[in-house]
């Protein structure tokens, strides 16, 4: 479902370039579940802009689905990721004053869904997650646990194929982040492909498969 091949990234600050990835393969079938774990500043987030279509290579090629998105144009690379990709970070990103309702059924607007139909595919979103109860409530009147709970909702509203995770339980307790991980696991059941970035181990065990990316190159032990 990915295949990035030589993936290079380099970042240009003033008159100094900061090259960040180097030399980056990675492949990824449909239905697979993926931690990528490494220090801080190793280009976890980069990789993941990449992969998630926010941001593009210096150098390499990238496929989605079979079709390389680098030669897209903004709206067709907008298309794809909307249809394909559902995105959670570790500081939630939900609007302060929109209900969770509102805020899971925010991707649906840009799909061009009716009112009526947001409202109902955004109510059994957060039913899923265990929020059936919380529909109404703003992020302020939400613990850690729930507002990562909407963000997850929101990301797969749309049923994209691809989940993409940037330290989901980074601002968590255990409890919530088992929560998170639960959920995780269920989704790639039902056959979605899960991505996850995180620098906890622990967290990456409950992937099944693990790459490295160490000062920007990604290695693997396969087992
Ligand atoms: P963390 O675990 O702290 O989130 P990370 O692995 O996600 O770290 P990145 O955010 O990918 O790391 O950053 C990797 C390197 O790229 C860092 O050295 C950072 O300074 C640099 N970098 C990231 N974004 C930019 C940018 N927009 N311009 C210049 N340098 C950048
Ligand atoms: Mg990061």
């Amino acid at each position: 479902i990915l295949q990035l091949d030589n993936i290079y990234k380099d970042y240009l600050t003033g008159k100094m370039v900061v090259p960040v990835l180097k030399d980056v393969t990675l492949h990824v079938e449909e239905g697979e579940y993926v931690a990528i774990m490494g220090p801080s500043g190793s280009g976890k987030s980069t990789l993941m802009n990449i992969i998630g279509c926010l941001d593009e290579p210096t150098k390499g090629t990238f496929l989605l689905n079979g079709k390389n998105v680098l030669g897209l144009s903004d709206n067709e690379i907008a298309e794809e990721r909307l249809h394909n990709i559902g995105f959670v970070f570790q500081t939630f990103q939900l609007l302060p004053r929109q209900t969770a309702l509102e805020n899971v059924a925010l991707p649906l607007v840009y799909a061009g869904i009716s009112k009526k139909e947001r409202k109902k595919r955004a109510a059994q979103a957060l039913e899923k997650v265990g929020l059936g109860d919380r529909m109404s409530f703003l992020p302020t009147q939400l613990s850690g646990g729930q507002k990562q709970r909407v963000a997850i909702a929101r990301a797969m509203v749309n049923n994209p194929k691809i989940l993409l995770a940037d330290e989901p339980t980074g601002a968590l307790d255990s409890k919530s982040s088992v929560q998170v991980l639960e959920l995780f696991q269920q989704l790639n059941e039902e056959g979605v492909t899960v991505i996850m970035i995180t620098h906890d181990s622990g967290v990456a065990q409950h992937a099944k498969r693990v790459v490295y990316i160490f000062d920007g190159e990604l290695s693997e032990k396969r087992g």
